[in-house]
């Protein structure tokens, strides 16, 4: 089932003052979709997430979900929480401390009237999907947080909602448990072709969770699209930057080219991806971290060249003086000074260089990317 909201404003009053923390909010939700809200603390996430379950009253605007309207304002329309067919997960995992798992899971079908035998085959179905079967009888207190969770899971999956919402589930699991239990959610929404709508300030759990990922600042939608184009191919700087590090670098357009846009920047003047900027226009140029990589083939000094002119898009050249290198594991994290621009880089262990060394990287046109403020 799909979730379009419209116009949709929702205002605290808070110490004497209004806090629009929904600002007119356009959005389709489409069926089967994770579709991840993603933003700085305060954007509005948790706010939109209670106006679609029903937990929160906007002021203005229209809530519909699949062919039903459960919220308008200019038609007068509320339909209550426990009539919208939503589940919901929260960050606490509210679950009851003096039931077992069984029980806990089986609890929506059991305050529905459920006959028994199906009841046990929803939850043991349930149960398999997060992959706790086995574990009915334990007390609920005496399991893990991520086995908590997934209890939770279960019991927002065993009424089988259309919609499920999603409040920042994971963030109180610690970083391994997170990441495992992100995987066993992904498969479980994805094989039932639920709709999920799933709210986080966590890039990485964003990207590796969602269909769709709308990017909130200031209760406005900044922008949308799938993690690749979020993360690669983002159109505002805002959204390029809080979905990872970036090298953001002020920039003026120089050229269009067929293929490229040409800017001077303290970088020099570089080929960027194709994007629709007049000449003239004052830019934000963007380079994430893994496309500045000292490799051992881009070393020993005109190699970098070699290749910049082997192939059919030149690369561009960028020099810069190596200032730290920490070690993090997989690779080195560099700065690297060109002129008065501070670049964060990265350095395959495999290559010998020292700080103070001039360094050289090629950069691939489509990997300089253009965004507006
Ligand atoms: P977080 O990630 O920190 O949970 P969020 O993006 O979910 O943040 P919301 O909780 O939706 O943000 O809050 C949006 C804005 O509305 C914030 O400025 C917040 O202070 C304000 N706000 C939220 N609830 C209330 C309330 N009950 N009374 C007053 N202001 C509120």
């Amino acid at each position: 089932m799909d979730i379009h909201i419209e116009g949709l404003v929702k205002t605290y009053q808070s110490e004497g003052r209004t806090v629009r923390a929904l600002d007119g909010i356009d959005l389709h939700i489409p069926a089967n979709q994770i579709f991840t809200l993603l933003g700085p603390s305060g954007c509005g996430k948790t706010t939109l997430l209670r106006c679609i379950v029903g937990l929160e009253t906007p002021d203005d605007g229209e809530i519909r979900i699949g062919d039903q309207i459960v919220w308008s304002g200019r038609k007068r329309i509320s339909v209550p929480p426990e009539k919208r067919g939503l589940g919901m997960v929260f960050q606490t995992y509210a679950i009851w401390p003096h039931m077992n798992v069984f029980d806990n899971v089986a609890y929506p079908l059991q305050v529905r009237g459920v006959r028994r035998p199906v009841i046990r085959e929803k939850v043991s179905k349930a149960l398999r999907f997060v992959q706790l079967e086995g574990l009915e009888s334990r007390a609920a207190t005496r399991l893990s947080g991520g086995q908590q969770q997934r209890v939770a899971l279960a019991r927002a999956l065993v009424a089988e909602p259309k919609v499920i919402l999603f409040d920042e589930p994971l963030s109180n699991l610690d970083a391994k448990l997170r990441e495992e239990t992100r995987k066993i959610l992904r498969r479980f929404l994805t094989d039932l072709g639920i709709t999920a709508v799933y709210v986080t300030h966590d890039r990485v759990e964003a990207l590796a969770l969602s269909d769709s990922i709308a990017v909130l600042n200031g209760g406005h939608i900044i922008e949308r699209g799938d993690p690749q184009k979020i993360y690669f191919n983002a159109d505002h700087r805002f959204v390029a930057d809080f979905i990872g590090r970036a090298n953001l670098v002020a920039a003026t357009v120089l050229a269009q080219e067929a293929d490229a846009t040409v800017v001077q920047s303290p970088l020099g003047v570089l080929r960027c991806q194709k994007r629709d900027f007049s000449v003239g226009a004052s830019v934000t140029l963007c380079i994430r971290p893994e496309f500045l990589l000292l490799s051992r083939f881009e070393t020993g000094g005109s190699a970098g060249a070699a290749d910049a002119a082997a192939t059919a898009t030149p690369l561009n050249l960028i020099e810069g003086r190596l200032e730290t290198l920490d070690f993090v594991g997989e690779v080195y994290e560099a700065e690297v000074r060109v002129g008065d621009q501070l670049l964060l880089a990265r350095v395959d262990p495999a290559v010998m260089v020292a700080a103070g060394d001039t360094v050289r990287f090629a950069l691939a046109p489509e990997h300089g990317l253009l965004v507006m403020e």
